[in-house]
């Protein structure tokens, strides 16, 4: 039996969306850019697909930009800021994606910015005081503060960084890829100058996003080409992917309250398994398993390290696909686990589950997890924690 359970890292195609690109692999392969039926077909999908994400974003479709993916939207929106606006202070936190932190850390190499980051307390939550006095001493700074964070589904309060914001003159970008799709964005009534999703979190293509720019601002460009998407990112549209993108933030937005309701249900029932599963010393990361303040998708759990192997390996050998930290990280310890003042000597577990995971599929989960703490000794080092098993 094979379980998906990483559904932060990517997600699996909605039929609705395969049955909407199908058409674009086959007789619609025109370009965008091409003034005939062929190209004009296609390119009325493109204008569609755009107006479909302004709308349930509340903006308009000129704001939205296509990209590769949020990867390369968050290089378009930090570093089209810093060389646009001479931006020379960026204000971020340990525990941003690194396609954020590496970003920034480049501007920084080449002289162009200082960075500060704000501080978090033991859960991960930004700390806006902090964060307000950084603005209040650093005029035009660029703010970079994730929505949702990939690892430990911390939530952050986009809505007060943003007031914060238009009150010290900052610009505010914040990565909203894990919560596209997922929370309820509304551009009209919280101002934010650019925010970025990726398909494939949404059960939509890989290799597909976009960059909302507000329109106060045309920044330079990281890709440059044919001129397409308005001089802002040049290269023929990845059509299939465009409609794609589209059709799933459609489907996501338009069931969002009855997959947020089964997706909380199946957080909440993991949680409740694992407390009676008798493996003790279980514990939960940032703010990851609070039903308001993180991702209903995510849960990050800390467990005993075990004497020989590790969790995450010995779930893949029985098929369960669960991540250690973030899918990006996956070569050492996640720098999101080691910005947090815990759980650094234990093997800490992200599961993030999607309406497409069930019940039976945690039980199965929960019950692997106990065979293998039966099995296998946890490490000397961990002694401290109490183990025992329930039968
Ligand atoms: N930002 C966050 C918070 C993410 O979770 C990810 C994906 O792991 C990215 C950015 C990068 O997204 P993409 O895979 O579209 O480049």
């Amino acid at each position: 039996m094979e379980i998906y359970c990483d559904n932060a890292a990517t997600t699996a195609l909605d039929p609705e969306v395969i049955e909407a690109i199908l058409p674009f692999l086959t007789q619609n392969f025109g370009n965008p850019s091409s003034t005939h039926w062929a190209g004009r077909k296609v390119k009325d999908a493109v204008v569609d697909a755009r107006k479909t994400i302004a709308t349930l974003l509340n903006t308009s479709p000129d704001e939205i930009y296509f990209t590769s993916g949020a990867t390369e939207a968050i290089n378009l929106a930090i570093s089209g800021a810093i060389v646009t606006y001479e931006i020379s202070h960026v204000v971020t936190s340990k525990i941003e994606h690194k396609a954020v932190l590496q970003t920034i850390a480049q501007h920084e190499k080449e002289g162009d910015i200082e960075t500060s980051f704000v501080k978090l307390d033991e859960r991960g939550n930004v700390d806006l005081y902090h964060l307000e006095n950084l603005l209040r001493a650093n005029p035009r700074t660029l703010i970079s503060l994730m929505h949702g964070n990939n690892e430990i589904g911390n939530l952050t309060d986009i809505q007060a960084i943003s007031k914060l914001a238009q009150r010290y003159n900052a610009i505010f970008f914040t990565d909203t890829t894990q919560t596209i799709g997922k929370q309820w964005i509304d551009l009209s009534q919280t101002p934010i100058d650019f925010l970025v999703g990726s398909a494939h979190k949404f059960h939509g293509p890989k290799g597909v996003g976009f960059i909302y720019i507000n329109k106060k601002h045309r920044i330079k460009a990281q890709i440059f080409g044919g001129g397409q998407e308005k001089g802002q990112r040049g290269g023929t549209e990845n059509v299939i992917g465009i409609v794609g993108l589209a059709k799933a933030l459609e489907v996501a937005y338009r069931d969002l309250d009855a997959n947020h309701s089964k997706v909380c249900k199946l957080k909440q029932y993991m949680v409740s398994k694992l407390a009676i599963s008798g493996v003790h010393g279980i514990c939960y990361n940032g703010e990851s398993h609070s039903l308001e303040n993180s991702l209903v998708n995510i849960l990050n759990v800390s467990f005993p390290c075990l004497a020989d192997g590790s969790l995450v390996k010995s779930l893949d050998s029985i098929g369960i696909a669960v991540s250690g930290g973030s899918a990006c990280s996956s070569q050492g310890s996640s720098h999101v686990i080691s910005a947090l003042p815990c759980q650094k000597d234990k093997e800490n577990v992200r599961f993030s589950f999607s309406k497409f995971n069930t019940f039976d599929e945690i039980d199965h989960i929960v019950q692997a997890i106990v065979s293998i703490y039966k099995a296998g000794p946890i490490s000397q080092n961990q002694s401290r924690f109490h183990f025992e098993l329930t039968h």
